[in-house]
């Protein structure tokens, strides 16, 4: 079982062509800012952001 846990709702992998789309200015995102926070490089805060309306999207964890 995953972390989300919709009643009858089937959770399928998104397509390749799925884009996210931002839930502010409705662009599609083909690209997605991410800003790092702090020091440590082993415990670091990736804030992303909207590249067009610089909206906060949420936390990530990515290593660029
Ligand atoms: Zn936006």
């Amino acid at each position: 079982m995953g972390v989300f846990n919709f009643a009858g709702v089937k959770v399928a992998d998104a397509p390749p062509s799925a884009i996210p789309k931002c839930p502010k200015c409705e662009k599609d995102l083909d690209e997605i800012w991410v800003k790092s926070k702090g020091t440590g490089f082993v415990k670091k805060e990736q804030i992303l952001m909207c590249p067009y309306c610089r909206i906060f999207l949420g936390f990530g964890s990515f290593s660029l």
